[in-house]
């Protein structure tokens, strides 16, 4: 039943292609690479989505030549030595009557460090230092670049003979044919430099080369940004006359259309876009672009639903929608929504915590919803238990909610109490924050898991051993959390120090002029420095560390910053809290250990961290029956390790 969606799920052909539906996983990182090939956990990620219904998915940004090399992470295709690996993957995702297509990556000048921690010798179209690395390339001379043009061939060809249907060059986000286009980083004096059609020589040989090695049943295509946002990025004025010149060319079958670049902090933003900025922003730049081109147009950018998708496909904004964090939060996103179970769908928030978020801390793909991506191998399927248990689940937060969801789906009998009127725990505070409504998302999600798999739900009760002995479960989850962590300085206990929670629930008398403790550099700091200052108090944060969300992801916190500093707050580094009185705040500098005044103080506003929930535990200590300790109640960390601690417990019991 695909009637909610009739333009999503009709097919699209490309030369010899037939793409069954517009949804697709766009080229992303997966750190999920071994070797540079793909392995069973790669494989085991990607056909998870192929079996859930895309139409199309696009491997990751692959390096075409030694001078791109910089991660055993990633794929390559610089030799055959991926290609058994390749081959593999290629048969896994056919399998399930899914397209895939390649990416051919070359990042210049975008390439911090080698395979052994040390800095390469980066190659750009021109010396031209980049702003977010603070990396100094050279300029690539004429015997490299026809090199590199012969690699992307042969890459191309490599991934063919893999059983790739297609390759896509990537000329997106400041990598390196972006800079051969970009005027203000090309400066070249030859051939490949100066004019229009001399900055476009780079990427139509590249393109030549590739098409050469294709079939003519098989497709090329290429990523562009529309704007790549910062100082030295291509405009959309201009990317649009490079894809009309291209369009004209037929050397490419689709375009593919982004926004961003890796090579400022605000550009590099959009690589995967937080939770503020709008589901489909780059669809109007799309339908610019269907305009000026006849080839089949490509979009992505925070499309987290199939009724968005559809909508772009309807209007003819696009042809075809990438859902990547959409597939990575729910693999079966597509095949629920064709069976009309929309209401079904785990919507990604665009948290970018465990997706973005590890690959770029070297750590592979997961999900903070849904901790089984990544980890298909050992998390994705469900082993139905050998015998009933009663399971009783104290505590409503993610921790206890997926546990239960989990015990539930593999048959348990499972009771989850809560001791507040709603489920969520500390999630109903985070989706407080300005701009971070949408991880309220998370609550309703697994509250629909837990509505589907049976979970009985009783609010309003805190459990103690004396309901534990009542009910007499097999086993007890005890999830129940964390609380506000108290500062223990002089003056903590007067009424103008008010702790983060308080300030969140709108609970707390907050003065004109205030400073903010932030121990933890997380969401926290960044929401409240942005809320007070929104009502138009003075704000200072002063931060236990080197920058507000030093602890978070890294696109989350820039967006942030960049909000803060419109705001007008005043960001303290290294400041460690130590005391306070009637109108000042007194701060240690971490590592000098010289003192910090913030004076003309009216309040203090602490986030020092939670402390553990946890006494159930001790009161269950000579318990007969399993207890299993999970989430914060264990040690308060975030929602990330609650859920995927949810999911262990479930699963274990
Ligand atoms: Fe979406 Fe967050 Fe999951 Fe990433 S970790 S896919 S942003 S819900």
């Amino acid at each position: 039943m695909t009637g909610s969606f009739p333009n999503l799920f009709s097919p699209l052909r490309i030369r010899g292609v037939e793409i069954r539906n517009r949804i697709f996983s766009t080229g992303h990182g997966t750190f999920l690479a071994e070797d540079g090939a793909p392995g069973d956990v790669m494989i085991a990620y990607h056909e998870a989505r192929a079996r859930g219904g895309a139409g199309l998915i696009i491997t990751e940004a692959t390096e075409v030549h030694e001078s791109a090399a910089y991660s055993h992470g990633i794929l390559q295709v610089r030799n055959d030595d991926s290609g058994p690996g390749l081959r593999r993957l290629t048969d896994a995702v056919h399998r399930h009557d899914c397209r895939i297509f390649g990416q051919l990556f070359h990042p210049g000048r975008e390439v911090l460090h080698t395979t052994d921690g040390t800095a390469p010798v980066s190659y750009s179209a021109s010396a031209t230092a980049n702003e977010r690395f603070h990396i100094m390339p050279r300029e690539m001379p004429v015997s490299l670049i026809t090199e590199v043009i012969e690699a992307y061939g042969a890459g191309a060809g490599r991934m063919i003979n893999a059983g790739y249907d297609g390759v896509e060059v990537i000329a997106s986000q400041g990598y390196l044919p972006a800079q051969f286009l970009s005027p203000r980083v090309n400066r070249r004096g030859d051939n490949y430099g100066g004019s229009f059609e001399n900055r476009m020589r780079f990427l139509r040989e590249i393109g030549e080369s590739v098409r050469a090695a294709l079939p003519d049943d098989r497709v090329a295509g290429l990523r562009i940004s529309g704007d790549e946002i910062g100082p030295e990025g291509l405009q959309p004025d201009e990317t649009l006359e490079i894809i009309s010149a291209l369009g004209a060319d037929g050397v490419f079958d689709y375009v593919n259309v982004i926004a961003g670049s890796s090579a400022t902090l605000g550009g590099s933003v959009h690589i995967v876009p937080p939770m503020n900025i709008d589901p489909g922003y780059v669809a109007p730049f799309a339908q610019a672009v269907k305009e000026r081109v006849d080839m089949p147009v490509f979009v992505a950018g925070r499309i987290n639903q199939p009724q968005k998708a559809e909508a772009i496909i309807a209007s003819g904004q696009a042809d075809m929608c990438g859902m990547t964090r959409a597939m990575i939060a729910d693999p079966e996103i597509a095949n629920k929504a064709a069976a009309g179970r929309t209401d079904d769908i785990r919507a990604c928030i665009a948290c970018n915590q465990a997706c973005i978020g590890h690959i770029l801390e070297g750590f592979g793909l997961s999900c903070l919803q849904y901790p089984e991506t990544g980890r298909e191998l050992e998390y994705g399927t469900r082993i139905p238990a050998a015998q009933v248990r009663k399971v009783l689940v104290a505590g409503g937060g993610p921790a206890g909610m997926k546990a239960a969801a989990v015990a539930a789906e593999r048959g348990h009998d499972v009771t989850l109490y809560e001791g507040a009127a709603r489920l969520g725990g500390q999630v109903l505070l985070a989706q407080l924050l300005p701009g971070r409504a949408e991880f309220g998302g998370l609550v309703t999600n697994l509250a629909r898991e837990m509505e589907l798999a049976g979970v009985r739900v009783v609010l309003n009760t805190t459990v103690d051993r004396a309901l534990v002995e009542a009910e007499a479960p097999d086993v007890v989850i005890i999830a129940t959390g964390a609380t506000v962590n108290k500062p223990s300085i002089e003056g903590a206990e007067e009424a103008h120090v008010v702790d983060s929670w308080s300030v969140i629930r709108d609970e707390a008398n907050v003065g004109t002029d205030v400073v903010i403790a932030d121990w933890r550099c997380d969401w926290i700091g960044l929401g409240l420095a942005e809320k007070l200052a929104t009502a138009g108090s003075r704000v200072r944060l002063a931060v236990n560390g080197y920058m507000p969300g030093q602890t978070i992801q890294q696109y989350v916190r820039d967006r942030w910053l960049g909000d803060l500093h419109k705001l007008g707050v005043e960001i303290i580094p290294l400041a460690r809290l130590y005391g306070v009185d009637s109108d000042t705040a007194y701060f240690q500098h971490t590592t000098s250990g010289e003192p910090i005044i913030c004076d003309g103080m009216e309040t203090l506003v602490y986030s020092l961290g939670h402390d553990s929930v946890d006494s159930l535990g001790a009161d269950l200590a000579d318990w007969s029956g399993e207890t299993r300790m999970i989430g914060d109640a264990m040690v308060a960390r975030t929602a990330e390790e609650a859920v995927f601690e949810g999911l262990k417990a479930g699963v274990a019991v």
